[in-house]
Formats: C-alpha cells, sequence, structure tokens
C-alpha cells in the first residue's frame, strides 16, 4: 500500500482547502480531512491535510489537538510535516503559531524549522522580517483591528519571540535571493547560534520555490499556503510521486445539483444577483424560519419541481448588509446565523436523500454546517474553480455514493462562480 509523503496540519478549514488546492497544482494527489480520522483509518493520497479548528483556540488545546493530528499523519508514513497558518500570522501573544511549532518539533524530535506566512500571488511579502499586505504594514492593514487576533507588530521575528521561548531568527533576503543553497548554508548557520524557529523573508513566488527546496530536509516547516509552492517538486526530484495522471482528476459524479448561499459577504451578494438573472432561486427569510413557518419544506418541494425540468435551483439567505442587520436586530447575530446554517444543513441532508450528488456551498460556516449534515469526513482535492476554491468529492465508506461539493468562504470567486462551479463539478 502507497503511504502519503507530506502530513500537513492546518489551523482553520479554509485554509486547509487553500494549501490542498496548492499541493495539487503541485502535481500531489491531496486529501482533505475534517479533523483528525479515528485510529487505522488509512487514506490513499500523495498528501493529507488535517483541517483543525485551533486558530483561535486556548494554546494548550491548540497543541494537543495538533499533536494528535501529528500523530495520526505519521500513522499514515508521512515522512514530512507542514504547519499551515494564516498568511497574515493571525496569533496574538500566547500563541497559536509559536507554541503549536515547539511542540510539533519537539514530537518530531528536531531543533528547528522555518516560519514563513509570505503569499506573493495574494499581496502578502516579508522584507527583513516585516510582514507587507499589499502596500501596507500588517499593523496598518486592517489586521490591527482584528477582533480575535490583532496584528498591532509588523515585524514577525519580533511577534514570533513573544510567542515562545525558543530563540527566534531571520533568513534575511539577501540570502534568499541567492537561491537555496545559500539558504541551507544560513540555516546551518542559525542552528548553530541555538536559533529553533527563524522566519524567512520572501516577496516573490521564486524565492517561495528557492525555500521549498532549501526545506527539502527539514521535518517540519511551516507556513502560509505560499511555501507549499515549492515542497512538491522536492518529491517530484526524488522521484517519490509514483502517480503517472493528473493530481487533479477527480471521477466523474452524475446526478442532480443544488446551489446553497448563507454567505452574507459583498462577493457572494454579486454571485446570487448574477444568477438570479436567468435561474431559478429560492429565498430562506430568517425571520420566517423564526415564527417557526415551514420554510425549509418549501425550498426542498421548490428544488425538486425543478429538478422535473432538468433545472438547477439556488437556495440562499445572502442578503445585502441592511437587511442582514435588521434581521440581526430582531433575533441576535447568533441566533440569526443558526437559524439560517441549521435550515441550510437540513436542506442539504433531504436533497442528498432526493439523489442531489453536487452541491455548490457559499459561506464558510456555512460550508462547515453542510459538510457536517452530510457527514462528510474527508475530502479529495480537484481543479481549482477559482483561486483558493478547488472541486472536491467526498470520500465515504465504500458503499456510500461520492458527493461532489465546491466550498467557498464568502469573498471568493468572480461574479459567475456559481454556474463555474457547476461546470466543474
Ligand atoms: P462568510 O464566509 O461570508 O463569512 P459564513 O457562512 O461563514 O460566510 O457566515 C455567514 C453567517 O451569516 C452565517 O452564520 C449565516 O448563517 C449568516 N447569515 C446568512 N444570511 C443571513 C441573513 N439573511 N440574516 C442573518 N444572518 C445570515
Amino acid at each position: 500500500m502507497a503511504h502519503a509523503l507530506l502530513g500537513c496540519i492546518a489551523d482553520d478549514f479554509t485554509g486547509a482547502t487553500d494549501l490542498a488546492n496548492m499541493l495539487v497544482r503541485g502535481g500531489m494527489r491531496t486529501v482533505q480531512t475534517i479533523g483528525v480520522p479515528a485510529e487505522g483509518t488509512h487514506i490513499e493520497a500523495d498528501a493529507i491535510v488535517v483541517a483543525l479548528k485551533s486558530r483561535t483556540a486556548p494554546p494548550a488545546e491548540a497543541v494537543r489537538q495538533s499533536l494528535e493530528a501529528l500523530a495520526w499523519l505519521r500513522s499514515q508514513g508521512c515522512g514530512q510535516f507542514y504547519f499551515k497558518y494564516c498568511s497574515t500570522f493571525d496569533s496574538t501573544d500566547k500563541g497559536n503559531i509559536g507554541p503549536v511549532a515547539d511542540a510539533l518539533l519537539d514530537a518530531l524530535e528536531e531543533n528547528f524549522t522555518i516560519a514563513c506566512p509570505a503569499f506573493p500571488e495574494n499581496g502578502r511579502t516579508i522584507y527583513r522580517g516585516n510582514l507587507f499586505v499589499g502596500d501596507v504594514l500588517l499593523s496598518e492593514s486592517g489586521m490591527e483591528n482584528h477582533p480575535l487576533t490583532p496584528m498591532t507588530d509588523p515585524n514577525l521575528v519580533r511577534v514570533l519571540q513573544r510567542q515562545t521561548r525558543s530563540k527566534v531568527g531571520l533568513i534575511h533576503y539577501n540570502t534568499v535571493a541567492k537561491g537555496a543553497d545559500p539558504i541551507r548554508v544560513r540555516i546551518d548557520e542559525l542552528k548553530e547560534e541555538g536559533v529553533r524557529l527563524a522566519i524567512a523573508d520572501a516577496v516573490s513566488d521564486a524565492d517561495l520555490y528557492a525555500l521549498g527546496k532549501a526545506c527539502r530536509h527539514l521535518r517540519l516547516v511551516t507556513g502560509g499556503s505560499g511555501i507549499a509552492l515549492g515542497l512538491p517538486q522536492n518529491f517530484h526530484s526524488a522521484d517519490l510521486l509514483v502517480y503517472s495522471g493528473d493530481a487533479a482528476d477527480l471521477p466523474k459524479i452524475d446526478g442532480k445539483a443544488v446551489v446553497l448561499a448563507g454567505s452574507a459577504s459583498r462577493a457572494t451578494n454579486a454571485q446570487v444577483t448574477e444568477w438570479r438573472l436567468s435561474r431559478p432561486s429560492f429565498r430562506l427569510d430568517p425571520l420566517a424560519l423564526a415564527r417557526g413557518e415551514a420554510i425549509v419544506d418549501s425550498a426542498v418541494e421548490f428544488a425538486e419541481s425543478h429538478f422535473k425540468g432538468g433545472e438547477t435551483v439556488l437556495i440562499y439567505a445572502t442578503s445585502p448588509p441592511e437587511e442582514i442587520r435588521v434581521v440581526q436586530k430582531e433575533l441576535g447575530v447568533t441566533k440569526a446565523g443558526q437559524l439560517v446554517e441549521h435550515a441550510l444543513a437540513s436542506i442539504a441532508r433531504r436533497l442528498r436523500d432526493a439523489g442531489v450528488r453536487k452541491f455548490v456551498v457559499a459561506g464558510g460556516e456555512t460550508s462547515g454546517a453542510v459538510v457536517q449534515a452530510l457527514d462528510v469526513q474527508s475530502l479529495r482535492i480537484g481543479p481549482q474553480i477559482d483561486p483558493g476554491v478547488p472541486a472536491t468529492q467526498s470520500i465515504g465508506a465504500s458503499d456510500e455514493a461520492p458527493i461532489a461539493l465546491a466550498l467557498k468562504s464568502g469573498n471568493f470567486g468572480t461574479t459567475d462562480f456559481f454556474a463555474k462551479a457547476l461546470r466543474v463539478l
């Protein structure tokens, strides 16, 4: 039985998908699991990404979950490990990046790793240890106002040093620009100086490829999804990637489809408006849900009546911000969100039972609720639909028919995303 090569631990769900998408583009067959799979589960893939919800958990809890993920990934035979966090280094002085990186190093009995959240394609670059978002420093990017992880210091060496007792160093841009061999020499120097965690400068994809190559012998790499650009090539060069087909190939799934939108973001509002110009849609009214009206039944009936004519429908709660505010004022933010999530989750379950096999879902939390309702535990990652959003397929017990899913966090995707996703699925 072939075993996985790269085992990844991601601190949130959409970040995990983003990383998995990157690895597939690098030619690695990749599976994303939702949480740590049960002991004894075997997954056939070149790379496995375990999606945790540990970004803003208490540090001890984040460490516990990450070590559990590591132990399971080791049981899959992985030889190299990757800790994925946000490209804006979302964390506080207590953690969780430092404590988790330390714990993973300890568990692997290793004494060095790099930390590189750079993602130049999305405007995240690091120069002399300072993280830029587009043209401004991290601390002026809006991230300084983040409700859970305010980033008020752009210097990642200082930020990470506050989170760990390990010595933090820097792989300077002057070295990174010279390529993989000089980076490796610098890594050896830093180790001699007692540095355990080193921030790496990177301002271009070429820098990420060089860093990826230089990290070939590190058992643990940490970063955003950008640094994953350079890692697949190491496995190609070592002739370890034996699969001859396209890593993004997924078997074809036949069946009916539905689009479910529970995101209230600007991009999703535009996607809903675009769809409604020419295709059938059903609006979920949270106030009617709160009154206990049989909206879920009506939505399912609406979808089924259109299936007869071969049409795909959109079921959505997405509304402009001013309407959302009215609903939230009346019901409370949490209750409004939960009502919508529960409704979309039960609609998904009932439509699956009615033969729907393809789901396009808009919204991070909404995707979580739908995936849970459909009892999906892991996803094989397919071709990219839009940046950061791949087509996926559920992997279930052998007697379960797989489901095709496109899970989009709110602000991703072009205006015609829904139609495009349906074509790819
Ligand atoms: P995003 O990825 O855009 O943040 P999420 O699904 O994560 O989308 O979050 C959107 C939240 O807003 C969900 O909890 C959802 O249930 C809630 N929501 C969606 N539509 C409405 C609405 N019309 N009124 C109130 N809350 C809503």
